[in-house]
C-alpha cells in the first residue's frame, strides 16, 4: 500500500467510525422493517426470487386486487418447491373470492412495509415529511412511483402528475425556513424543490431495438417538464433504469440539455451506474459533453451502483449475452470508488452526488473530497428513505449535505419498488445485509 493509500484508508476509518458511532443499536436496522419471513423466504429460495422478479415487472400493469393475485399465483406456480405458505396462496388463487383475499393480503403486506419506505400516496400528503426532513437538515428528492407505462395516455398522466408535483413542491418549499447548508454549494444556489423522474414512465415506446422512437416520444413530455422546473426554480433529476434503456436515456438527456432553451437551466441531473462494466466510458461521455457545453448550471451526476443487478443477470443469461454488469461485488465496489474519484476531480464542471448506504463507499467519497482540499458542502450524499435513515441523520448532524430520495405513490405502484428493495437487500453481498449480520466495523470499512 502506498503512503497515499494508507492516508486515505486512515481517513476512511476515521470518518466511517465517527458516522457508525452515531447509529443506534441494530434493533433499528432498516432491514428489520422488511417483513422477516418474506426476507427469509426470498433469500433462501432462488426460484421464488426469480418468480417475484417476473411478478414485479407486471405489477405496474395490474389494475385490481383480483388482477394482482392472478399474476402473483401465475408466477408462483412456476416455483417447483411448494412450501406450505406457498401452497396455501396457490389454493386461494383458484376462486374469485380467494383471489380477492390473496390480492388484499399481498396489498396488506405491502402496506405494512410501505409506510417506512414511501412517504405518502400523493405529493400533497408527503409535504409534512419533506418539511420535517428539511428542518432536520436533510434535503429531499421526490420520486413518483409507477415505472414502465404501457400506453400514451398513461405517459401523459405521469407527465401531468410530475407537473403538479413540481408545482406543489415548489410552492410548499417557499415557506420552509432557511437552511444555508442545503441551499448553496461552491458553484451557486441549489433549488429546494427536487423531483426524480423515470423516462420509461414518460413514454411507452422505450425499446432497445428502436431507441430513436422512444427518445422522441419522451422528449415531447420532458421538454414541458424542464420548462416548468426552470420557471419554478426546481431541480429535475432523470433516474437511470435497466441497461436496455441506457443508451436512449443518456442520448435523450444530453441532447435535451444541449438545446439553447435549457443551457441556463433548470438545475438538472442524471445517474451513472457503477455496476455496469462500461460505466467508466459512459461517465467519460458525460464529462466530455459537460466540458463541451459548459452549461451555466452544472449537471448533477448521481453515482449509484445500480438497482437492476438480478434483472440484468437473468436477462443476459436468458439470451446468452455477456452480462453488462460486474458479477463480483468487490469489482463493482472498486469501480464505484474509481468513478467517485473521477467525478470529484471533474468539478466544478459538474456537481456530484454519491448515493449509497454503504458506509465504506460514503466514507471513501468524503475522505477523497477532503484529501483533495475541497469543502464538504461540494459533495452531496444521497440515501433512500427507510434504508438510509440512520446514515442520513448521522450525516446531517455532522453538517454534510445529505438528500433523501422519497418515493410517493399508492400501494400497487409501491409494490414494485418494495419488492426491488427486498430482493436487493436479501442478497448476501449487500452492505446492509452484512451490517445486519453483525460484521465488524473493520470488515465493513475494509478496501474492496
Ligand atoms: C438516492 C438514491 C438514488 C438511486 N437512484 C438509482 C437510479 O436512478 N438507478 C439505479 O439503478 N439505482 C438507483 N439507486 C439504487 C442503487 O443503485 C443501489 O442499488 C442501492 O443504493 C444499493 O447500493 P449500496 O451502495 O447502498 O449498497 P451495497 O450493498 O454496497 O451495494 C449493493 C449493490 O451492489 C451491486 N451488486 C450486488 N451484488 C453484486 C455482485 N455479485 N457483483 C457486482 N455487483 C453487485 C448491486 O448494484 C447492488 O444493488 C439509488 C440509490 C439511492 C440511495
Amino acid at each position: 500500500m502506498s503512503t497515499d493509500d494508507e492516508a486515505l484508508q486512515r481517513a476512511i476509518e476515521r470518518i466511517g467510525g465517527d458516522l457508525a458511532a452515531a447509529f443506534p443499536s441494530s434493533a433499528r436496522h432498516p432491514l428489520k422493517a422488511l417483513d422477516a419471513r418474506a426476507m427469509e423466504m426470498a433469500s433462501s429460495d432462488q426460484e421464488l426470487k426469480a418468480a417475484l422478479f417476473r411478478f414485479v415487472d407486471v405489477v405496474p400493469a395490474c389494475r385490481s386486487l383480483d388482477d394482482l393475485a392472478r399474476h402473483l399465483t401465475g408466477f408462483l406456480d412456476q416455483v417447483p418447491e411448494r412450501t406450505p405458505p406457498l401452497a396455501a396462496a396457490m389454493r386461494l388463487g383458484d376462486t374469485k373470492t380467494g383471489r380477492k383475499a390473496l390480492g388484499a393480503a399481498a396489498a396488506g403486506g405491502v402496506k405494512h412495509m410501505a409506510h417506512r419506505f414511501i412517504v405518502g400516496e400523493t405529493p400533497g400528503s408527503a409535504l409534512g415529511v419533506l418539511r420535517q426532513l428539511w428542518l432536520r437538515g436533510v434535503a429531499s428528492s421526490v420520486d413518483l412511483l409507477g415505472e414502465a407505462t404501457v400506453t400514451e395516455s398513461e405517459a401523459d398522466a405521469y407527465a401531468a402528475r410530475c407537473t403538479s408535483a413540481l408545482e406543489e413542491l415548489a410552492s410548499a418549499a417557499r415557506s420552509w425556513s432557511s437552511r444555508p447548508a442545503l441551499e448553496r454549494d461552491g458553484t451557486g444556489p441549489l433549488p429546494r424543490a427536487n423531483l426524480s423522474v423515470k423516462v420509461s414512465a414518460l413514454t411507452p415506446l422505450l425499446r432497445p431495438d428502436a431507441p430513436d422512437l422512444g427518445r422522441r416520444d419522451a422528449a415531447g413530455r420532458l421538454r414541458p417538464l424542464l420548462r416548468r422546473a426552470a420557471a419554478l426554480d426546481a431541480h429535475l433529476h432523470i433516474d437511470m433504469e435497466s441497461f436496455d434503456s441506457l443508451e436512449a436515456v443518456l442520448d435523450l438527456v444530453l441532447e435535451l440539455f444541449s438545446e439553447d432553451e435549457f443551457r441556463t437551466g433548470p438545475s438538472a441531473g442524471i445517474v451513472i451506474q457503477a455496476y455496469l462494466r462500461d460505466s467508466p466510458q459512459q461517465l467519460e461521455q458525460v464529462l466530455d459533453w459537460a466540458r463541451a457545453t459548459n452549461r451555466t448550471t452544472p449537471l448533477l451526476i448521481r453515482l449509484v451502483k445500480g438497482a437492476y443487478w438480478d434483472h440484468e443477470i437473468v436477462e443476459a443469461r436468458q439470451h446468452g449475452w455477456p452480462t453488462p454488469v460486474y458479477e463480483v461485488k468487490a469489482d463493482c465496489d472498486r469501480n464505484f470508488e474509481a468513478l467517485t474519484r473521477t467525478l470529484l476531480a471533474a468539478r466544478p464542471g459538474v456537481r456530484v452526488a454519491v448515493a449509497s448506504h454503504n458506509l465504506r463507499s460514503v466514507a471513501h467519497a468524503i475522505a477523497v473530497n477532503r484529501l483533495a482540499g475541497a469543502d464538504d458542502r461540494d459533495l452531496e450524499i444521497q440515501v433512500l428513505r427507510g434504508l438510509g435513515d440512520d446514515l442520513q441523520d448521522a450525516l446531517a448532524a455532522r453538517g454534510f449535505r445529505v438528500r433523501t430520495y422519497c418515493p410517493v405513490g399508492d400501494l400497487v405502484a409501491g409494490m414494485a419498488y418494495l419488492v426491488r428493495r427486498l430482493l436487493e437487500n436479501t442478497s448476501n453481498e449487500s452492505f446492509l445485509h452484512e451490517q445486519a449480520r453483525g460484521a465488524s466495523l473493520e470488515e465493513l470499512l475494509a478496501a474492496p
